[in-house]
């Protein structure tokens, strides 16, 4: 049996950030496992090819039918491969507000206050703009401005503007309020996922070894201990020992299910599905929090904005060229360009809608084509209160999980998406966004609540951001510890979204990362504290 020091499950934004942390000194041998490819394409690569990623670098999960939007399924995108969700998602680079994380450690994840996460996330990120007291400049997540953006998306800050909205050019800075471009996470004008960032400057060092295509089937458990990993690789079954411990970085979906196959989760699920119990914890995979997101959609006459029509296709071809030249124009785009954060709810603490801008028609998450040049507007619910679960469907390990982020079941929650989609409307309204001549895809009288409810419900949805379901915390309950270990074995941390006891307001890469990094420095401290113990032992 190959032994290794640590296993770490999963190559995603934060499985990258652990793996990379704890082996690029040399000193432990580390074995990285991830279920999809090596993701080193140029689907992936280039920023504009977004929507052309291969299907096999995304789960593309469904959940299951959501009273809260009418009975429709979810789609819930999940990435697959090296850099996992960071190889597909759209680069805006956000880390949240600072409110989110004091009341993290307000509820009980002591040392997770913003002044705590603040100094991980400068760690993290390499921005162009240079180093200041919110922004790192050493670290291996390269931040950058937009190489390009389109006219329109600049046309919405102002219109923003016009309104009294005020822009932004940080929102990891001193305050999170306003509208403005996004920063993506991209170097030179590509895509820069968390395997560029953590996994290639360790690739081929003799300590480590990258496993891809391998999926983990269960975690191996002796004597209250995390001592191993099953794996299945090419329909062949074999089992990893780890020495010093796992860590567990399957992304909000599979962490869970991994723990469940393991026998760790609800007694009752677990024994419906033949699983040995191991360990009782109703929390696993409960706490899920989403984003959700409605996405309102103007067409215009003007093919200044992106859309598929014949200009529109040479342009594409055209700015193809250029970025194989230099790595600059239109296919630098995130697509998600524009945004902003702002309160529309009153005795909110802090913005609770976000809006990302996209000049392009998008329906149905881009999986409908649509042939006209246009720009759309998400608002998504930034603290929902509704929550979910993830269930195993069965035992085998390579079945889609059973999601149900139960959207909309909380009033609340419609309310602010509804004041949202108010505001959204406000602002195209403006002078700058009617110069594109717009008309509105989904017209609906705003004034009406229950008209404005219903068209809501048929058409929001997820915008990627699922947590929460091996929430950290000090309570009894509580998955894992402020130090990420998972309570009531030894040799198991748990590090992804998972963890986040709520979810953050904001795109939830960045946050991922820096809770990978953390968690590298929670395991060597562990290590630490081992050999002071070892060497204090009686002889
Ligand atoms: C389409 C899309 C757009 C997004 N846009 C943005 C954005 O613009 N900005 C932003 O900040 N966030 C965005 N996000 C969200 C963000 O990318 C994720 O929240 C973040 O990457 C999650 O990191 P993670 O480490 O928790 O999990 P992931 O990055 O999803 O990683 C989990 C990894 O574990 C692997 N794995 C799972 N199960 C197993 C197993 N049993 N064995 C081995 N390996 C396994 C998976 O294949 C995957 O590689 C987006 C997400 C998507 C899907």
């Amino acid at each position: 049996m190959e032994s290794f020091d640590y296993i770490v499950i999963g190559g995603g934004s934060a499985g990258c950030a652990v793996a990379g942390r704890l082996a690029v000194d040399g000193t432990r041998r580390v074995c990285l496992i991830e279920a999809g490819g090596h993701n080193n394409t140029i689907w992936v690569k280039t920023p504009g090819f977004m929507p052309f990623i291969p299907q096999a670098s995304n789960y593309r999960y469904e959940t299951v039918p959501q009273k809260g939007l009418g009975g429709r399924t979810g789609y819930q995108p999940r990435g697959r491969g090296l850099g996992g969700s960071s190889a597909i998602n759209a680069m805006v680079y956000i880390r949240g507000n600072r409110w989110d994380y004091d009341n993290w450690a307000a509820e009980g994840c002591t040392g997770w206050g913003y002044e705590d996460v603040l100094p991980y996330f400068k760690r993290a990120e390499s921005n162009e703009r240079g180093g200041d007291d919110f922004h790192g400049h050493g670290g291996p997540l390269f931040v950058e401005d937009q190489k390009h953006a389109n006219p329109a998306s600049h046309a919405f800050v102002e219109a923003a503007a016009a309104l009294q909205l005020r822009t932004n050019r940080d929102f990891n800075g001193e305050r999170q309020e306003g509208f403005g471009l996004y920063q993506v996470t991209q170097r030179q004008g590509e895509r820069w996922s968390a395997a560029r960032a953590y996994v290639d400057p360790i690739r081929g060092q003799g300590n480590v070894a990258i496993r891809t295509d391998t999926l983990v089937e269960r975690l191996v458990i002796e004597a209250g201990r995390v001592t191993g990993v099953e794996i299945r690789r090419k329909g062949k079954r074999e089992t990893l020992m780890a020495r010093r411990g796992v860590i567990l970085s399957a992304g909000a979906f599979n962490s869970p299910q991994v723990l469940m196959l393991s026998g760790i989760g609800p007694a009752e699920h677990l024994k419906a599905h033949g699983i040995e119990v191991v360990l009782d914890r109703p929390a696993v995979g409960s706490n899920l929090q989403d984003h959700i997101d409605y996405v309102s959609g103007w067409e215009t006459e003007s093919n200044v904005l992106m859309g598929q029509s014949l200009a529109g296709t040479l342009k594409m071809l055209a700015a193809m060229v250029e970025h194989r030249r230099s790595r600059t124009g239109v296919m630098t785009t995130c697509y998600a360009e524009a945004g902003g954060f702002w309160t529309v709810l009153p005795d909110s603490p802090a913005p609770d809608v976000q809006w990302h801008f996209v000049p392009a028609v998008l329906e149905d998450h881009g999986r409908e084509k649509v042939k006209a040049h246009g720009f759309s507007l998400h608002a998504c619910v930034l603290r929902p209160e509704s929550l979910g679960t993830v269930r195993l469907a069965s035992a085998d390990a390579a079945a889609a999980p059973v999601i149900d982020p139960n959207f909309l079941d909380d009033e609340r929650d419609i309310a602010c998406l509804r004041a949202g989609v108010r505001l959204s409307h406000r602002i195209v309204d403006a002078p700058p966004m009617q110069a594109f001549g717009p008309t509105d895809r989904h017209p609906v009288d705003l004034d009406d609540d229950a008209a404005l409810d219903a068209l809501i419900r048929s058409r929001a949805d997820t915008v990627y951001h699922p947590v929460g379901t091996c929430r950290m915390g000090s309570d009894e309950q509580a998955v894992v510890d402020p130090t990420l270990r998972l309570k009531g074995l030894d040799g198991l941390w748990v590090a992804d979204a998972s963890v986040m006891p709520k979810i953050v307001s904001g795109n939830t890469n960045a946050p991922s990362i820096m809770i990978g990094e953390r968690c590298a420095d929670f395991v060597m401290a562990a290590e630490r504290v081992e050999a002071r113990s070892a060497s204090f032992a009686p002889a």
